[in-house]
């Protein structure tokens, strides 16, 4: 049976190519192109836009974003038993996607990029999806390449991406996030929509970068969250100690008997600055 975009089934597709899914990559396959296309409108109207795609698989999200009218598709892939059915898709939109068969840990992302606005849009494997999003938070230049961010990760790791001060799941991940874009959930997505499906419920989040971040070092911040957040129960006195305890609290006007969690990310930057 025919899908709406004129390619075959997502199903056939992982037959006819010997795609059995892959643990040690990751892959859980999205085959509901209604979904897919969903997860692609979340990142807004794609006409004229070039989306980079992390992971594209068999194609599934690859297929809706280019449905939606996106200029062009970058779509890196680390598992090449799935490039000829990317081929497929590739000869179905012609010049409008470009696969790079490697690692997404080791492309360098801005790059690739032409001219033009540009969009990550991605379900994520879920084993380097946080460290793909804290590459992308840390350029030294802002605003960085992408526009905005659409991603796909383990509903856990989404609570942390957009929480805040005191919030049980509010961490290092929370105030990076929170420092340099704005970040918020769009929908769930429970286990049994994907082939196979993963143990827990996984979750969309969009996220565009903030035009003016406050002014810090991220390497300081990175110090600053990582100490506090190291002894989360601890006063900060005693979890930021090694970087200068009550004297840096105190610099940075931060009472030292405060706990990490209940630090906004403001907060954070001027312990950062004072450092
Ligand atoms: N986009 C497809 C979908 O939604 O059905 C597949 C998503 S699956 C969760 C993750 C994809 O990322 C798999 O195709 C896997 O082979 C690929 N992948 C895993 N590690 C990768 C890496 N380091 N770089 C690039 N792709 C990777």
């Amino acid at each position: 049976m025919a899908t709406l975009d004129g390619l075959p089934p997502l199903r056939d597709v992982i037959d006819r190519f010997g795609l059995d899914a892959r643990k040690a990559l990751g892959q859980n396959f999205l085959l509901d192109l209604n979904l897919t296309q969903k997860i692609a409108r979340t990142a807004g109207p794609l006409e004229g836009i070039t989306v980079i795609e992390v992971g594209p698989g068999p194609g599934g999200l690859t297929r809706a974003i280019l449905s939606l009218g996106a200029k062009k598709v970058i779509a890196v892939e680390r598992d090449p038993r799935c490039l000829p059915a990317l081929a497929e898709i590739e000869s179905h939109y012609p010049g409008r996607l470009e696969v790079i068969e490697g690692d997404a840990l080791k492309t360098d992302f801005a790059s690739l990029v032409p001219d033009g606005p540009v969009r990550i849009i991605a379900n994520l494997p879920y084993n380097v999806g946080t460290q793909l999003l804290v590459n992308w938070l840390l350029p030294a230049t802002w605003p960085p390449f992408w526009q905005s961010m659409t991603l796909m990760f383990q509903k856990e790791v989404g609570q942390r991406i957009v929480a805040e001060e005191d919030d049980d799941h509010y961490g290092r991940l929370g105030v990076l996030c929170g420092w340099r874009t704005e970040a918020r959930m769009a929908f769930d997505v429970p286990p049994q929509a994907f082939t196979p499906p993963p143990k827990v419920t996984s979750t969309v989040v969009h996220l565009t970068p903030r035009d003016n971040p406050l002014p810090c070092d991220v390497t300081k911040l990175e110090r600053v969250t990582m100490a506090a957040f190291g002894q989360r129960r601890k006063m900060l006195r005693q979890s930021v100690k090694s970087l200068g305890g009550e004297a840096l609290l105190q610099k940075a006007d931060i009472d030292p008997q405060r706990r990490a969690e209940t630090l906004s990310v403001e907060e954070f930057v001027r312990l950062a600055n004072a450092l």
